[in-house]
């Protein structure tokens, strides 16, 4: 079976075919600048990548390219587009009726539209997406899996914010949370790799990556999350600020005169680590700098590490309780240093890293880096969003 996985981003669309018997990608690529030129860049195991540049003026001559090269002579890995058997759909948000993975319909895409005005920067690519993939492989089962669902089981007072009730009510401003599938699958993958039920795990999930999300599990099931009603909410991420006193955005408008789109970019696209070190908004950067002696570069990463620090404690006191920490994404997986002031100083709650193994951890795999007679793991799991979403594919697509 070969499922296809499509991540539809405003001007991108990324993309793998898996093979479900063995689990391998037989091939993945992005289309980018879809709307303002394109190019694609197309790679295949044990192949040169291959990249071209060429006119996609929407997601559905996107994908149109994307089959054809799926099944060219020259770049292919099947020989018909009849050999995909389904497609997985990475949505950012489900609302507050897509509350797990489920089968694209004209309800699920219809709903989706609705919620719009609360994802309007993810919203409508995904949705261009599935119609895309609608037109393109017509008959083909789709499946949508929703980055908010892993959180549809949290509890009413994790989730509404005090603040008056009608707009959770009638406007939907909610904690929904991100990162889901992300979660979901380190959170699994820990379980897998400790040979235990997840089903008596507590476990502090940190996805740490340009944006940051922190999950407790307990149980196998997120119990609370550092994003909210959208993804600004929580840690310092690369541009976006987190959590800040909410007065500072109406202060900074009242004397400032700034927009509120102005004060959204400057939350969204000027703080985080660029915002405070002044230099980059990656962390790979701002840490060399950090190490270099940069003093702003310095506070930007303590700033980090002291903010993850703050939601791994309040989930252990949430989850009364703590097996695990797992850190993964591109700073949570490759960082060392993040990790490691991170669990600085936590022997209190048990978590105490082997600085060693941190240091020479292996990449891609699932990594073991706990001090020996620590009580809490820690570990480095690789995340696997597609895999997942072809997972969740393959098990509702054919009902
Ligand atoms: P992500 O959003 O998951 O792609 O993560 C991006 C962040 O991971 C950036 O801040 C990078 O600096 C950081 N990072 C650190 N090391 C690496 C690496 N080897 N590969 C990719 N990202 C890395």
């Amino acid at each position: 079976m070969q499922i296809l996985v499509l991540n539809a981003g405003s001007s991108s669309l990324k993309y793998q075919l898996f093979n479900m018997e063995t689990g391998e990608v037989m091939a993945k690529g992005t289309c980018e600048r879809i709307g303002a030129g394109g190019t694609i860049t197309h790679k295949r195991p044990g192949a040169e990548p291959f990249y071209e540049e060429i006119d996609l003026p929407n997601h559905e001559e996107a994908l149109k390219n994307v089959i054809e090269l799926l099944d060219s002579e020259e770049h292919g890995v099947i020989k018909s587009i009849d050999e995909i058997d389904a497609v997985g759909h990475r949505v950012a948000h489900g609302g507050e009726m897509c509350r797990q993975s489920m089968k694209v319909t004209e309800k699920v895409i219809k709903y989706l539209e609705t919620i719009v005005p609360i994802n309007p920067l993810h919203g409508p690519p995904a949705i261009a997406g599935m119609k895309a993939a609608q037109d393109v492989l017509p008959g083909v089962p789709m499946v949508a899996v929703f980055d908010t669902s892993f959180y549809s089981e949290i509890e009413d007072f994790r989730y509404v914010y005090p603040i008056p009730y009608e707009f959770y009510e009638k406007d939907g401003v909610r904690r929904y949370g991100f990162h889901g599938t992300s979660h979901r699958y380190v959170s699994a993958k820990l379980a897998e790799v400790l040979g235990k039920p997840i089903e008596e795990l507590k476990i502090v999930t940190c996805h740490l990556g340009n944006g940051s999300s922190i999950t407790a599990v307990d149980g196998g099931k997120a119990i609370d999350t550092s994003m909210g009603f959208t993804p600004q909410e929580g840690i310092e991420m690369g541009t976006r600020s987190g959590t800040i006193d909410p007065t500072i955005v109406t202060y900074l408008m009242k004397t400032k005169g700034y927009s509120a789109q102005e004060m959204e970019d400057i939350l969204n696209k000027k703080s985080g680590l660029l915002g405070v070190s002044g230099l980059s908004n990656d962390c790979r950067n701002v840490s060399a700098a950090a190490a270099n002696g940069d003093k702003r570069a310095e506070l930007a990463i303590k700033i980090l590490a002291n903010g993850i620090k703050k939601y791994i404690g309040s989930y252990v006191a949430e989850m009364n309780g703590l097996d695990a920490v797992v850190f993964t994404a591109g700073i949570g997986e490759n960082q060392s240093n993040i990790r490691s002031r991170v669990c600085a100083n936590m022997s209190y709650l048990g978590i105490e890293i082997d600085e060693e193994k941190n240091e020479n951890f292996t990449r891609g795999v699932p990594f073991n880096i706990t001090k020996e007679g620590a009580k809490v793991q820690t570990w480095v799991i690789p995340t696997d969003e597609e895999y997942m979403i072809a997972l969740d594919t393959k098990k509702l697509a054919f009902n």
